[in-house]
């Protein structure tokens, strides 16, 4: 199978070429050139499957330069017991008799993040070998935190690999940056950007088009390349889980074979629920993708006019990872449903940059309000979600979780749809001590990595043990750059 440029159907390439590319080079995203849709069995052939003999059979659909047997390979390291902390790799909680939450953050960081970047490593590094690729490539991250760590902890020690991470000075938890200035490795390097996640994201940008930069690099044998989720081998291991749920149900007993669900997910970058939506294109019958954002809403907005509009206030919300205006992966979306008009999606991303703000055709329009709905939710309400949960099903959640099961119950009462749902949970509680202590009741908060035991004593919930071991783990990097440095920093690590 060959992939496409959303903003060039012409412009096509293996699978292996757009992992170790990252991004088209007209600036549009690679996107398989067809979709492969599961035969008639496939689900219940699944259902007695492992994880990773699931993801196996899924990634095999769209990956036809890899052979199956690299594919196992890749899933064994990938999702194995000394990476996950669950068999299952990604179970489903029952919560009640038709609510459901799919747990993606059992592994090595505590985030969903890990379900892709414990996979793209391994693809990334076999994609170079296919492609007879000279160069050592160097991953160059900005981060609001989850990525960052989710990257190193991926990327750490593999062959033909550097990975570089920049996350902004206040802008993370202290749990994340310890999470990073603890990192080992030694192909790794993290630095602190004093600004916020957008002056470290533009800083990053602009190291990827600097073509001097560029040039020295590749005189010392290295090249570009992003693991930021417009990567295709970001996106397809995130296709397995929605695939993976379906089948836990079915095997449970919880649904009968054909029976629809909905899902609903935290969503900052749209690629989580992309991901959902490209399982239910292979056959999941999955009948609507709730799209669940907190105060930086534009994508509510978006789904619900048609009008996608980042001309409004930013605001630092208790779920960091969703604190975004541009969700990149939006034009993969947009390619669908435009029935993979480029020229369109072209125009609206032209629109966008220029103007900050698009417009799509009754066509569009109608193929969201069609697979799509959408809610937000504020601080607030997020802590009152995590508290009531906590309450009525002793089952601790984290903020971004909150915010989708907020989501869910205001989407059930606008439309008294009660088709069993899915809620996507996408970080441990731990992670997000200091919001989860708070709306459980907590006034003072222990400082540094304390905080993890107290809300283990509150709660009886054991902390998770890559987050325990920070305790003893001794920081490695706690440089600090201004941003107008970020490029002499990559020249001290790439020596
Ligand atoms: C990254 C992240 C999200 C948002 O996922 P997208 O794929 O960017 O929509 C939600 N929650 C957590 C905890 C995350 O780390």
């Amino acid at each position: 199978m060959q992939y496409v440029s959303t903003r060039n159907k012409n412009q096509k390439c293996s699978a292996a070429q757009a992992i170790a590319q990252g991004l088209a080079a007209d600036g549009g995203l690679l996107t398989p050139e067809v979709l492969p849709k599961l035969s008639s069995n496939g689900l219940a052939t699944m259902t007695d499957m492992s994880y990773q003999q699931r993801a196996v059979y899924v990634m095999n659909a769209y990956l036809d330069d890899f052979t199956a047997s690299e594919l196992s390979s890749f899933a064994s390291r990938a999702y194995g017991q000394d990476k996950f902390d669950e068999k299952d790799v990604a179970p489903v909680r029952r919560v009640d008799e038709n609510t459901y939450c799919l747990e993606l953050w059992h592994g090595p960081t505590c985030a969903f993040k890990d379900m892709a970047l414990q996979m793209l490593p391994h693809l990334l590094s076999a994609s170079l070998v296919k492609n007879e690729e000279q160069k050592t490539v160097c991953i160059l991250v900005a981060t609001s935190g989850d990525t960052g760590k989710a990257a190193l902890e991926g990327f750490k020690d593999v062959n033909k690999t550097r990975i570089l991470v920049f996350y902004p000075k206040d802008g993370v938890s202290d749990i994340q940056q310890l999470q990073m200035q603890t990192q080992e490795g030694d192909n790794v390097g993290v630095c602190a950007v004093v600004g916020n996640f957008d002056d470290a994201q533009t800083g990053v940008k602009r190291l990827f088009s600097d073509a001097a930069l560029r040039d020295t690099l590749a005189g010392r044998g290295f090249f570009f390349s992003s693991a930021n989720s417009i990567n295709w081998g970001r996106i397809l291991p995130q296709i397995v889980y929605y695939i993976s749920a379906y089948c836990d149900l079915l095997k449970e007993g919880r649904i009968q074979k054909g029976d629809p669900i909905n899902v609903c997910v935290p969503t900052g970058n749209f690629g989580n629920i992309l991901s959902a939506y490209y399982a239910k294109e292979m056959g999941v019958p999955i009948r609507k993708l709730i799209c669940a954002s907190n105060r930086n809403n534009v994508l509510t907005d978006f789904i619900q006019t048609g009008v996608y509009d980042r001309n409004r206030s930013f605001y630092n919300t208790m779920s960091p990872s969703m604190d975004i205006l541009i969700s990149s992966n939006l034009e993969r979306m947009l390619f669908e449903f435009t029935e993979r008009d480029d020229e369109a999606v072209k125009t609206y991303m032209e629109e966008l940059s220029a103007n900050g703000r698009y417009e799509v055709s009754e066509k569009v329009k109608k193929q969201l309000g069609r697979h799509f709905a959408a809610g937000c939710c504020d601080d607030a309400q997020t802590q009152a979600r995590i508290a009531q949960m906590w309450k009525d099903h002793h089952y601790l959640i984290d903020t971004h979780t909150a915010v989708a099961f907020h989501v869910l119950d205001q989407y059930r009462a606008e439309t008294g749809d009660e088709t069993p749902a899915v809620v996507v949970s996408t970080a441990s509680p731990f992670k997000f001590c200091d919001s989860v202590l708070g709306a459980l009741g907590a006034t003072e908060l222990v400082q540094g990595t304390g905080i993890l035991d107290q809300l283990t004593a509150l709660t009886g919930e054991p902390v998770p043990a890559p987050l325990a071991a920070l305790k003893d783990k001794a920081v490695r990097f706690d440089q600090v750059t201004e941003k107008e440095h970020m490029a002499d920093r990559v020249l001290e690590m790439l020596k």
